[in-house]
C-alpha cells in the first residue's frame, strides 16, 4: 500500500491527541469466513476495507476483533493469537480552536484527498464533553505516585489554555514550578525552570 504522511505539525501538539487501536487479522478472518460464511478471497477484500468506528476507540466500547493493546501485548486476548496477525490503527484527534482554524482546515482538506489512508470523523462535541474527555486523558497519561503529578497536570491545563503556544520549545530546558502571576504583562514568562 502507498504511504502517505500527512504533516499534522501546523496545528499546536496540545491540541492533538492519538489512540492507537490493533485488531487480530486472525479473529476478524475467522469473523468473515465462520459467521459470515464469507468465501477466503471475499473475507481477504472485505478486511483490506474494514475502518473500525469511532466507538471502537473509547475503550468501552472496544470489542472483537480490535483491542487496545500496549507494548506488552504479545498476543490477542481473544484467540491468543501471535503479534504477526496484529495491524495497527490510530486515531487522531484534534480539538478545535480559533487560533488555528486555518491550519486546522488545511490539514483537513488534505486529509480528504486521502479517502483510501484516512476516514474522517467530525463529531459535534459540547464544551463540558470535550473537557471531560481532555481529563480522562490526562488521567491516563498521569503517574500519581509519582510527585510530580502535579506539575503535569497544571502544565497540562496551561497547554489546554493556550494551545497556539510551543510549549514544548519553551520549557525545553525543563520544568520545576509553575505559579499563576498577576504581575506578568505577557501570557507567561518562563525563566530556569519557572513559569
Ligand atoms: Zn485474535
Amino acid at each position: 500500500m502507498k504511504k502517505i504522511e500527512i504533516s499534522f505539525d501546523a496545528i499546536p501538539a496540545s491540541a492533538i491527541s492519538q489512540t492507537k487501536l490493533t485488531i487480530c487479522l486472525k479473529c476478524a478472518f475467522d469473523f468473515f469466513t465462520k459467521q459470515l460464511k464469507l468465501s477466503n478471497r471475499t473475507a481477504y477484500s472485505e478486511l483490506k476495507k474494514h475502518t473500525p468506528e469511532e466507538q471502537d476507540f473509547t475503550g468501552a466500547a472496544t470489542a472483537r476483533p480490535h483491542f487496545l493493546s500496549g507494548d506488552e501485548t504479545t498476543n490477542c486476548p481473544y484467540c491468543n493469537g501471535a503479534k504477526r496477525w496484529f495491524a495497527t490503527f490510530t486515531a487522531i484527534r484534534v480539538d478545535a480552536h480559533p487560533s488555528f482554524e486555518k491550519q486546522r482546515k488545511k490539514v483537513w482538506a488534505a486529509l480528504k484527498k486521502e479517502t483510501e489512508l484516512y476516514a474522517l470523523w467530525a463529531v459535534e462535541r459540547t464544551q463540558m464533553q470535550i473537557f471531560s474527555e481532555w481529563l480522562e486523558r490526562l488521567q491516563h497519561g498521569l503517574d500519581l505516585n509519582d510527585e510530580r503529578w502535579l506539575l503535569e497536570a497544571a502544565m497540562a491545563q496551561t497547554k489546554r489554555s493556550y494551545p497556539a503556544v510551543q510549549w514544548e520549545e519553551v520549557t525545553k530546558e525543563g520544568l520545576r514550578r509553575l505559579q499563576l502571576s498577576r504581575q506578568a504583562e505577557e501570557d507567561g514568562v518562563y525563566e530556569n525552570g519557572w513559569l
